[in-house]
């Protein structure tokens, strides 16, 4: 069973100020969450969260996760000022981009961000773009593919395609790109992969830390670079489905420090400096999507209309992703009717949730659709004349703040040309 972290007597009261739909964020989690993802690496001294900006790129999202000692991790020319603009500085920014633009370069580098190459090309690229090579370089490796996990009686718990991925380089690759950057004055080196998505498993990171100590140890071996990060990305993933079990990160962390100290104590890098940039780990759950029945309607099926859209919130639309739904105040009866509930795009696949089993709904009742916290306001868009929702935060101390407005007309019309 999912609980929203939001009761029916606080949504009342946040509906009486701000009207629906909205974003709802939970502070609490979100602090706790980040408390406990860095207590599972305090072993390892150097050990930095980048928080992946896309995944939810509000400034008091990103202010509270760098309170909370979080990195930020940018991929675009205006992440990268957003990022600066929130005080993070220098190597609190990595920079993991690809298909990269001179200016993007040319910003990471003016604010001193880490600069994660994501392909052998792009060692030139960077320094026609930049004038130099800077000390410290990452690069990012995609060992092709098909990346699995669990295959057993348990049955398989993750798979993943890296040689249908556009990131990253291979492995031949890699180590030219090391050889190529160390004659060009780079000093100190880090590894980065992304091998799959969203992993309901506590053996994704540990599997992946595997590999990359293990090509750690051998890179260093081979091409004498000096290895002092190793980057594991993103990919730790949340329960969006109630039978699903979250993961657990401190078992997480204590499986990384097990490959650590198999695999690159013994190679003499036990001083290597861990990274990751998690995103839909650390939001995903702490926000929800607010939004209010307003219409049934009876045809070849039943339709719950909300007064939230795709252009709020695109998962379901576009990957068919799960969302779970719950009834504010409702959150214990039984779900007896079976709905699609749909939002007002001319678009048919503009539902959140096809045949989902309810609790009996009327209409004003508020829908708490769960897990929008990660990639879900950040993909917001404008189809249909649709503005993009506000975003609010509720307080640990249980106030509730606006942090991004609702866009208005005018915001919509703001960048046509009139003539
Ligand atoms: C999207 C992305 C992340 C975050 O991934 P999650 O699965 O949300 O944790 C991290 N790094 C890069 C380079 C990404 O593109």
């Amino acid at each position: 069973m999912k609980t929203p972290f939001v009761t029916k007597a606080q949504l009342d009261k946040i509906t009486a100020s701000y009207p629906t739909p909205f974003h709802l964020y939970d502070e609490k989690g979100m602090r706790k969450n980040a408390r406990d993802s860095y207590a599972a690496f305090s072993w390892n001294p150097g050990f930095q969260e980048y928080f992946a900006v896309k995944a939810t790129p509000n400034p008091a999202i990103l202010k509270l996760l760098k309170e909370e000692g979080c990195g930020a991790d940018c991929s675009s020319l205006v992440e990268l000022m957003l990022a600066e603009r929130c005080g993070f500085k220098g190597p609190q920014i990595m920079f993991s981009s690809n298909n990269t633009l001179a200016e993007e370069y040319q910003l990471a580098d003016k604010l001193g961000a880490i600069i994660n190459l994501d392909d052998l090309t792009h060692v030139e690229f960077l320094e026609e773009s930049i004038g130099h090579i800077p000390e410290t370089i990452f690069c990012r490796y995609n060992p092709g593919g098909v990346f699995t996990l669990g295959e057993g009686k348990d049955g398989l718990q993750v798979m993943d395609t890296p040689g249908e991925a556009k990131y990253g380089m291979t492995r031949p690759q890699l180590a030219e790109a090391f050889r190529l950057l160390k004659a060009k004055g780079a000093r100190y080196f880090g590894i980065h992969a992304f091998l799959a998505s969203n992993t309901i498993s506590n053996d994704y990171y540990p599997e992946l830390a595997g590999i990359l100590f293990q090509l750690a140890a051998e890179l260093k071996a081979e091409t004498g670079c000096d290895i002092r990060y190793i980057n594991l990305s993103g990919g730790i993933g949340v329960p969006y489905r109630p039978e699903e079990e979250a993961n657990d990160i401190a078992v997480i962390g204590a499986g990384v420090r097990r490959k650590f100290e198999e695999i690159l104590v013994p190679a003499g890098m036990g001083h290597v400096a861990l990274c990751s940039e998690l995103g839909r780990f650390m939001t995903a759950p702490y926000g929800c999507l607010v939004t209010k029945v307003l219409h049934f309607k009876h045809i070849y099926k039943e339709y719950a209309g909300v007064d939230a859209c795709a252009a709020d919130l695109m998962r379901p639309a576009v990957y068919g992703a799960y969302h779970h739904i719950t009834v504010s105040g409702k959150e214990d009866a039984p779900c007896c009717r079976k709905v699609d509930v749909t939002g007002s795009l001319c678009e048919n696949c503009d539902k959140f949730a096809v045949d989902r089993m309810l609790p009996e709904l009327e209409r004003g009742d508020l829908l708490v659709i769960h897990d929008t916290g990660a990639h879900g306001h950040a993909m917001g868009y404008n189809y249909n004349g649709k503005l993009r929702s506000a975003e609010l935060l509720l307080r640990e101390d249980g106030s509730v703040s606006l942090i991004r407005r609702a866009e208005t007309p005018e915001d919509y019309f703001a960048t046509a040309i009139w003539q």
